[in-house]
């Protein structure tokens, strides 16, 4: 494995660097996915761009009635560890505190695991499930791409060969929100999803009356995805024992897992079932946990 090493120092050399590359130069964040990719020769690269020394890309910072904004940069474990983010996206820091291990967790970046663009990528599900938009910055400008546009399929984004994932964008979610996100793997530790299952739940006025509900779903279809046919089934209702069973079976229907190594496309289906049911019991529990405004 030899490749020409590019250590730019800020984010604007790492821009124009990746202008004057292009697709010849992969960007390095943690490495736990690419140096695996180039040691196996699965991918080849002329040379590597490490954006280790680019610490600007590296936060989490709350705007203040907007949302909360982390680096590319951020890892799993600096997310996880987050007031900022167990306070208001518990379910992402329960994504995080569940990639590989801590050594992986120490090393590997939020913003590397969406550019990766694994249909397992733990991640994914929470913030599919707030509408997270990405800033996606060139050497000639930036755009927000919402993160259901972003994956196009396995290992596949709309990043241009020109660009880098500068940051993501959380927006504030007001009111009573409960969410949480489920992943079986085989072990404990160090293992892919075989499903991964994130619901949030928002409750209005009563705390049997569900205003929104969103579900998002992980290693069940080329790209993670939100199970929007399943959240209808939830939105706006009361809730009742036979809505979250009836959820859970449409969020099945709406996906499409293959069969391989960790598990057959049947056994996800119906795991998808179980977890899914699972986290709309614990996301309405969280919600209902939060008092109503003026109340205490
Ligand atoms: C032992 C082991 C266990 C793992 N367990 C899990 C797990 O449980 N769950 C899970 O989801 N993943 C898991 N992974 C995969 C991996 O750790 C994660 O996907 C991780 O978040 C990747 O982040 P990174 O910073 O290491 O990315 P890198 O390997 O540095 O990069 C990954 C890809 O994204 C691109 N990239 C990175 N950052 C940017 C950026 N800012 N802009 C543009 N492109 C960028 C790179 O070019 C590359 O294509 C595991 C990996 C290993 C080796």
């Amino acid at each position: 494995m030899r490749f020409e090493l590019l250590q730019p120092k800020n984010l604007s050399e790492a821009l124009e660097m990746k202008k004057a590359y292009g697709e010849r130069a992969k960007v390095l964040a943690g490495g736990t996915d690419l140096l695996v990719l180039l040691k196996d020769r699965k991918l080849k690269a002329e040379a590597v761009m490490s954006l280790r020394r680019l610490r600007e890309l590296n936060f989490i910072r709350v705007e203040d009635g907007k949302g909360v904004r982390l680096g590319a940069l951020v890892t799993h474990g600096d997310a996880a560890a987050s007031p900022i983010i167990q306070g208001r996206f518990p379910d992402l820091a329960e994504a995080c505190s569940q990639v590989g291990a801590v050594q992986i967790q120490n090393l590997a970046t939020v913003g590397g695991n969406l550019c990766n663009a694994s249909p397992a990528a733990d991640a994914a599900p929470p913030l599919l499930l707030t509408d997270a938009l990405l800033t996606l910055a060139s050497a000639t400008g930036e755009r927000a791409v919402p993160i259901q546009d972003f994956f196009l399929g396995p290992r596949q984004t709309v990043l241009r060969a020109d660009e880098i994932l500068k940051d993501i964008f959380i927006p504030e979610v007001p009111g009573r929100r409960g969410a949480t996100y489920l992943k079986l793997g085989r072990r404990q530790a160090m293992e892919i999803a075989i499903v991964g299952v994130g619901v949030a739940i928002h409750l209005n006025g009563s705390d049997q009356q569900i205003a929104d509900c969103r579900i998002a779903m992980g290693s069940v279809a080329p790209i993670p995805l939100r199970a929007r046919r399943g959240e209808q089934v939830l939105r706006s209702q009361t809730i009742k024992d036979e809505l979250i069973e009836e959820a859970a079976e449409v969020a099945a229907e709406e996906a499409s897992p293959i069969s391989d190594v960790r598990g057959s496309r049947s056994y996800r289906l119906d795991m998808i079932r179980v977890l899914c049911r699972r986290a709309a019991r614990e996301a309405l529990a969280r919600a209902q946990r939060k008092k109503q405004e003026g109340s205490k």
